[in-house]
């Protein structure tokens, strides 16, 4: 299989400098106090979807239009045509983005491309990316209740469909969310979307002139997973990273008929 590197240095420098907000939104929003006590009794999951979060939709704002000056510095001509957006965005929209973020609402954000006539990828792309330090501030908060989890339908915490793995220094493979980033241990071979983990139904996949990368497909649900082994990687990156620098095994699992379920594209 020929290893190729679809990406542009633009955009992984683009992607890399959004990981560098979320880092700093996340530091901005550490003080707070994410999930309200007291926890309920039983959780259903994913988990985060379904809870009262407090947030101040007003540094959700913020967040967005910081994204918005940043994306106008690296593509001021893409840019122009969503010149009228900070001004839309109310506290009451910010609102509402936030909770369509939360649950992956494509549609909704779709719709409100066309009736205000901005770039069609643009506030889904805004607002998923301003509500990722939220999600990873409530995913770290509720690590003890997630440990509790049942696996088998992506990530726990925030509902994103599991794709990647990671295998660390100790050789564990630890499913990891790009999303809210929280990771999970899993057995070496099995299958993300459905937990099969019967031997003679997983492939693996090896990616010519790169020991690095792997792809596991399932043959019993057609799923597949991306498992990346960092110990052979000269920088340990962000799994919002690792994801992008692995897309090409996406592309090579998906023209031999893999997929994954329910996945959205916000890169
Ligand atoms: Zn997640
Ligand atoms: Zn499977």
């Amino acid at each position: 299989m020929g290893k190729t590197n679809v990406l542009t240095a633009d955009y992984e420098q683009l992607q890399t400098d959004i990981i560098t907000l979320h880092e700093q939104w996340l530091e901005r929003i550490s003080e707070n106090q994410m999930i309200a006590e007291p926890h309920p009794a039983k959780y259903e999951y994913p988990v985060i979807p379904g809870l009262a979060l407090s947030i101040n939709y007003q540094q959700y704002k913020q967040f967005i239009i910081e994204l918005l000056d940043l994306l106008n510095s690296k593509q001021p001509q893409t840019m122009e045509a969503a010149k009228g957006l900070p001004a839309l965005l109310t506290e009451e929209m910010a609102e509402s983005w936030f909770h369509q973020a939360i649950s992956m609402n494509s549609f909704y954000f779709e719709k409100f491309s066309s009736e205000y006539n901005i770039p069609q990828w643009l506030p889904f792309f805004a607002a998923e990316h301003a509500v990722r330090p939220y999600l990873q501030k409530a995913a770290a908060e509720l690590r003890e209740q997630l440990k509790l989890a049942d696996h088998s339908h992506g990530c726990p915490a925030c509902g994103e469909p599991a794709r990647l793995a990671v295998i660390g220094k100790k050789g564990k493979k630890e499913l990891t969310c790009p999303r809210c980033c929280y990771s999970w241990e899993e057995k070496k071979i099995s299958c993300a979307q459905c937990g099969n983990d019967d031997h003679d139904q997983m492939l693996i996949l090896k990616i010519e002139d790169d020991e690095s990368m792997q792809i596991h497909v399932c043959k019993a649900c057609n799923g597949y997973t991306k498992v990346v082994d960092t110990k052979r990687l000269l920088k340990k990156d962000h799994p919002a990273i690792l994801d992008l620098k692995s897309i090409h095994l996406d592309y090579i699992a998906q023209e031999r008929g893999y997929g994954v379920p329910g996945s959205i594209e916000t890169h």
